[in-house]
């Protein structure tokens, strides 16, 4: 890859934090400028700073105009970036979003032409909005609102690094034990395996150090070793994972919203719903849950997404999946249903976004105050 896109990625990582965060992040002056004249509906549309469509971050949006504005700084005139805004471009434009580039210079030197044009813009493109807007399908991965219409029923839950705050647990205790087994693994592993069952997990390791399967007798052992240190981890901090912040905002707007919590986890405790009931009252139901006893592959196949519809008795259009491991993400994206990432780890999110997740997100606190605006485009 050119060092030049390489570059953009923690460019990229702050723009999406700083969206997520009510857009306390740095603007640029240009991007300052700018917004000054968009915010409030000051054009008659409502404009969104850092608005997050499939993988890129538009710097301004409107939803309802199918319009990105972007703002480039200098170094867009170098070949590659040149190159690889067309292709963003491209992309924005096969999502149904039209796009406006200026430079900083035109936005700092030349305000009331821009503006102008974008008055224009929105002039010509308005007579026709009320048509298309109603036939217009939202495209699976636009992700503004989710779409009019489109009959949103369910979120389906992903449970550890979603509503606990349990995987700093999980990935000492696989790091630690997969050590003294001879198997090489970081807490950061842990992470990026995040999703598997744990006996996918050790064979993927032992394959890879000792150069086989492992036994199902060694298998067992080494998860019943870890499930041990696990606990000792938890005992050692007051007995449970805690809740993750901004998980109870989350669960309790999305029942203002009508629709219906799912849960979907690898894992297979039998305490689950008692424990999910202390933190999180009247949200979940045994007849809403899929657990890693109820599968029989687990992620990242799609299988446990595909089986919570199944119980929820719904489509694949009528869900949304909120998810913090890029194989849960795949898992679900796999299922067909368009997913919200939080990336409550250590992990670069752009593996998140690689999976297809089409909202990104740094924490669930960031997701529960972008909720509404996530669902809003659906009542
Ligand atoms: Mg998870």
């Amino acid at each position: 890859m050119n060092a030049d896109l390489k570059r953009a990625a923690p460019d990229r990582y702050l723009l999406l934090k700083g969206f997520a965060r009510n857009n306390r992040l740095n603007p640029t002056f240009a991007e300052m400028i700018l917004w000054q004249h968009l915010r409030g509906g000051a054009l008659g549309t409502k404009f969104y700073r850092q608005y997050i469509i499939a993988d890129y971050i538009a710097d301004f949006a409107s939803l309802q105009h199918q319009l990105v504005i972007e703002v480039d700084g200098a170094y867009h005139s170098e070949l590659v970036q040149t190159e690889y805004d067309e292709g963003r471009t491209q992309r924005l434009q096969d999502l149904g979003f039209s796009v406006l580039r200026f430079s900083n210079d035109e936005v700092q030197n030349q305000i009331e032409y821009v503006v102008q044009t974008i008055k224009n813009y929105l002039l010509n493109h308005s007579a026709n909005l009320t048509d298309t807007h109603t036939s217009r399908q939202p495209h699976p991965s636009l992700t503004g609102g989710v779409g009019g219409g489109s009959g949103l029923r369910a979120l389906l839950f992903d449970m550890d690094g979603v509503l606990f705050d349990s995987m700093p647990g999980h990935a000492y205790a696989w790091a630690r034990v997969m050590t003294e087994y001879g198997l090489p693994m970081q807490e950061s592993d842990a992470f990026e395996h995040e999703g598997r069952t744990g006996i996918g997990t050790i064979s993927i390791f032992t394959q890879r150090y000792w150069g086989r399967e492992a036994t199902e007798e060694e298998a067992q052992e080494l998860y019943r070793r870890k499930t041990i240190v696990f606990n000792e981890y938890m005992a050692a901090r007051g007995g449970e994972a805690p809740e993750m912040p901004g998980a109870r905002e989350v669960l309790d707007k999305v029942r203002a919203h009508g629709l219906l919590r799912v849960l979907v986890t690898g894992s297979a405790q039998q305490s689950l719903l008692t424990r999910l009931e202390r933190h999180y009252p009247g949200h979940f139901t045994p007849e809403l849950m899929v657990t890693g006893d109820d599968v029989r592959y687990g992620k990242p196949n799609p299988e446990p997404y595909l089986m919570a519809l199944q119980k929820a008795g719904i489509t694949a259009d009528e869900a949304l999946v909120v998810e913090n491991a890029p194989l849960g993400v795949r898992a679900a994206v796999a299922a067909g249903i368009r997913t919200i990432a939080v990336n409550t780890g250590p992990l670069d999110p752009q593996l998140l976004l690689n999976e297809g997740a089409s909202w990104l997100f740094p924490s669930m606190q960031a997701l529960a105050d972008n909720l509404d605006t996530i669902l809003a485009n659906d009542e």
